[in-house]
């Protein structure tokens, strides 16, 4: 695909550089088969240079007002816009979500940008009562220095909005490491922060081996801090390997989102909150739904309403318009998800649409509904992280919620009820870190997000995502 966007070099100290080794690897459309790009596979030796190119940067960029960082952060949002669909094409082409999805995507990347180039200029201290009379006390909050941040497929641009806007407001630079099935929307934030006029190092995108590149991220004692977005059993590894230089982590990991209908749900909207929490990406995000838990008394009529709905999805290439399912990114995804709806219905499982590769073949998965799902169920346990609903049945709201709980992860859940006391009661008993009450998309720049349990630490977006990328320093004056 050409594009000045689709980059075949490792972008280090504002220049764009090949691999050592000279190897790549290439970029395939997961919709085609047919290869977009090729990208250097760099390792420990590039990651280092871009940890100590960082490391450069940040000596002067922490200098910087947050009044000159957040101009380059609002030419960064203007020109995510600018570009929105030539981005857009770029990150389907890898990725193979819809295009409208995609663009959606990088509105979204566009608006964390904004909402941190705001936020820059709110870091504000404090002073402290002094105990003493001849001396005063304050707090200053400062940027933590270099930032590894690694990310995942699913979301190939905005999970870099999340980590790029708080640590660039905050006054940090960072080694970015993408996804190797999507690593030129990676590479692209290069492009975009080098044309916003951020200086050389600030921002550095390595490419290539992710056991050794994330090694040097992580032992590295220049990188103060490693925030990142993936499985529980990644992130797992990254804190321990953290953990001799204790660098500070942020983790934004797996879920097994519960969605619970109660019977006075409307369920009209039920089904609308459903089909988004769910069948978005085609099932391939966190905050995805795992388990639909139904109540008894509108159990049948929510799954025909659902069914409905499912059966009004359009699979797909997702470059074509209209197209609202795309394929899974590629043929592992296929294998697993086809193998956790064998396992559903070996364990009673009844597949009411769907349940096998769509017609399409290749990536493309049929969305699914099981009816009749049972806590025995892999599904029950894992995230499924593809285009298959899963029903369980309840009968109360305590049952419910303890259904619900019944996990290690705590990253969303979403529950539909007209009663207000309700709403009240369950959204305080779901140990999870994000609630949706009768809404299913809830994801916003303006919000937290972020995990309890084994979903995760810290918070990205709002207010308090650029604590996570400060330090707070206490002042104490003397003599006075
Ligand atoms: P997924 O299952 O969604 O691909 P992963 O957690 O495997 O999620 O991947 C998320 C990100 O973590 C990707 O950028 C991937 O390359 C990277 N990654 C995977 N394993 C490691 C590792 N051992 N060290 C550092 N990064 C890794």
């Amino acid at each position: 695909m050409t594009s000045r966007f689709n980059r075949d070099a490792l972008f280090i100290g504002g220049a764009w550089v090949k691999a050592d080794s000279g190897a790549v690897r290439a970029v395939f459309n997961p919709a085609t088969g047919e290869q977009v790009g090729a990208v250097p596979e760099g390792g420990t030796a590039e990651t280092r240079r871009a940890i100590e190119a960082a490391q450069k940067a940040f000596l002067s960029y922490r200098k910087t007002t947050a009044a000159e960082r957040a101009t380059m952060m609002r030419r960064l949002h203007d020109l995510l816009l600018e570009n929105r669909e030539e981005l857009a094409v770029l990150l389907t082409s890898e990725q193979g979500k819809p295009l409208a999805e995609a663009r959606a995507e990088i509105g979204a990347s566009a608006a964390y940008i904004l909402w941190f180039a705001e936020e820059a200029r709110r870091v504000y201290g404090d002073t402290i009562p002094s105990p003493w009379r001849d001396r005063r006390i304050a707090v200053q909050h400062q940027p933590v220095g270099v930032v590894g941040a690694i990310t995942p497929w699913n979301f190939p641009s905005s999970m870099l909005a999340r980590k790029l806007g708080p640590a660039l407001a905050a006054g940090c630079t960072v080694v970015a490491k993408p996804a190797p099935q999507t690593p030129l929307s990676g590479l692209a934030w290069g492009v975009l922060c080098q044309e916003a006029g951020f200086p050389d190092g600030v921002v550095n995108v390595i490419t290539g081996d992710a056991i050794a590149v994330g090694q040097e991220l992580t032992s590295n004692p220049l990188v103060r801090k490693i925030t990142f977005t993936g499985s529980t059993g990644v992130g797992r590894k990254l804190v321990a390997q953290c953990a001799p230089t204790l660098k500070r982590v942020s983790m934004e990991l797996g879920g097994n989102a519960p969605f619970i209908v109660f019977d006075d749900a409307d369920l009209d909207r039920a089904v609308q909150g459903a089909m988004e929490g769910k069948f978005r990406n085609s099932g391939q995000t966190c905050v995805c739904v795992n388990r639909f838990y139904v109540q008894d008394g509108v159990y049948d009529r929510f799954l025909e309403k659902l069914t409905a709905a499912v059966n009004g999805l359009v699979v797909g290439n997702g470059q074509t318009e209209g197209v609202t399912q795309g394929p899974l990114i590629d043929a592992g995804a296929i294998k697993k998800v086809g193998a956790m709806v064998d396992d559903a219905v070996s364990k009673g499982g009844r597949v009411v649409v769907g349940g096998k590769l769509h017609e399409l073949g290749r990536t493309f998965y049929a969305p699914t509904i099981i009816g009749d799902a049972n806590a025995k169920m892999d599904l029950a346990r894992e995230e499924i992280f593809g285009p298959v609903a899963a029903l369980f049945r309840f009968s109360t709201e305590a049952e419910a919620i303890a259904l619900a709980n019944d996990t290690d992860y705590g990253l969303a859940a979403y529950f539909y009820t007209a009663d207000l006391g309700r709403s009240v009661r369950v959204s305080e008993a779901l140990d999870y870190g994000i609630v949706g009450i009768n809404e299913g998309l809830v994801t916003t720049e303006v919000a937290p997000f972020g995990g309890v349990k084994q979903s995760g630490m810290g918070r990205e977006g709002s207010k308090y995502g650029i604590e996570d990328y400060l330090d707070s320093k206490y002042v104490c004056v003397g003599g006075v």
